[in-house]
């Protein structure tokens, strides 16, 4: 189905009929125990466990392979492995692949846990990260040493947005060190917007949780490998006892079939309240990746097929303590709260502090307020005018 468009790709993914059973969508399987009728079929089944086929309940059911085989065939890959959370979904994809003693490299802008998970977690097995500046690009190269194992990606950056250029840093690594396994969190791009497999880049990786369930309701983490890494990745996440529970995944194959119209939409209404913030005496800097404002803004139009709800902007003065409650506190469609990619806006507000701290590379932020925001599906008319009563609370 390659051929076909993003919309019409998203229909029909993860609709096998051998999973619909003569429904529009696959059922929902919920076992632990797999019975086998003979002992050939026990056999078979443990030959072909990674195969779609029933083996073991944490192995996965006909609606997690389902869902699998819908995410594969989305971001290009040989497979699909699950995880209880995007979270999860990282921590045990970076684990599959390392051993004591290794080092590993990840953009110093990553989602903040990411980073704790290096820091706290990773360091206790004597694992060694160094954090780069998303804008590396070539520089990559140098940061390489011979018990480097994996490096990380993440594009857009959490909260600050900037834009690696993919194509040049896959590249330098794989000049230097072929073997490396390469890693992108791939959730702001959805399996939609980027396809960083088709980039040479070996798994990618997402929080379900965001756009792809895209109602708030659920947590859910994806890794979608290529040939050469799906089979260490899926073994190890399965040691590892990585699982999802069916009504989950159920929920994400559901979103998928929506997902390229809900995209479009919160696209479109991003757009429109991130222009609408750039018209604003108050606002310094809109860092939204459709946006020339954006650092790495000609690496996303080169290699992105849109944008989402998702971007920051910053003020061009520090709120006081008062005017940032103000600010936040009487917000009623923005509403503040973690995660993002559901139907509704989302707000979070960052002083100049709060950025220094979740930053790993030479970052020098200007003093202004700095606020994330998720535009969901309300009008945008709506949201424009919520955020101009904001910015009326604090002259
Ligand atoms: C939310 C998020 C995650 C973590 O996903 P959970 O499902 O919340 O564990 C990872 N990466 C990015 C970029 C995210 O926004």
């Amino acid at each position: 189905m390659a051929k076909l468009k993003p919309e019409t790709q998203l229909v029909h993914l993860g609709r096998n009929p051998i999973y619909t059973q003569k429904g529009v969508n696959p059922v929902i399987q919920r076992t632990s125990s797999v019975i086998f009728n003979t002992l050939e079929e026990k056999q078979h089944a443990i030959h072909n466990r990674s195969n779609s086929v029933l083996f073991y309940g944490r192995r996965g059911t006909q609606t997690h392979f389902a869902f699998q085989e819908a995410m594969t065939e989305l971001e290009c890959g040989a497979g699909t492995t699950l995880y209880p959370s995007g979270a999860a979904a990282i921590n045990n994809a970076i684990l599959s692949f390392i051993t004591s003693g290794d080092h590993i490299l990840v953009t110093g802008s990553a989602y903040d846990p990411t980073q704790n998970f290096c820091d706290k977690i990773l360091s206790k097995f004597n694992i060694e990260t160094d954090y780069f500046d998303p804008l590396i690009g070539a520089g990559i190269a140098d940061l390489i040493r011979p018990n480097t194992r994996i490096i990380f990606l993440e594009a857009p950056s959490s909260i600050t947005m900037e834009i690696h250029d993919l194509p040049t840093i896959v590249q330098a690594i794989r000049q230097k060190a072929p073997d490396i396994i390469i890693m992108i969190d791939n959730t702001w791009a959805a399996g939609v917007l980027l396809k960083p497999l088709l980039l040479g880049i070996d798994i990618s990786i997402q929080s379900a949780t965001k756009y792809i369930n895209g109602h708030s309701d659920a947590m859910l983490g994806v890794a979608i490998a290529n040939k050469r890494c799906i089979e260490t990745l899926r073994e190890n996440s399965y040691l590892l006892g990585q699982t999802a529970d069916p009504d989950t995944v159920y929920m994400a194959g559901r979103g998928l079939h929506t997902l390229a119209t809900r995209l479009k939409q919160h696209e479109s209404n991003g757009l429109a309240v991130a222009y609408w913030l750039e018209q604003r005496p108050e606002v310094e800097q809109v860092f939204h990746p459709a946006l020339p404002s954006c650092p790495g803004h000609q690496f996303f139009i080169r290699d992105f097929s849109g944008s989402n709800g998702l971007f920051s902007f910053q003020l061009k003065s520090r709120l006081s303590k008062d005017q940032f409650e103000n600010f936040l506190n009487h917000l009623t469609q923005f509403k503040m709260g973690y995660s993002w990619g559901g139907y509704e806006s989302l707000i979070l507000g960052y002083q100049k502090e709060d950025l220094l701290s979740m930053r790993q590379y030479d970052y020098q932020p200007n003093d202004g307020t700095f606020f994330r925001i998720h535009v969901g599906l309300e009008h945008p008319q709506d949201l424009i005018d919520d955020l101009t009563l904001a910015f009326e609370r604090i002259q």
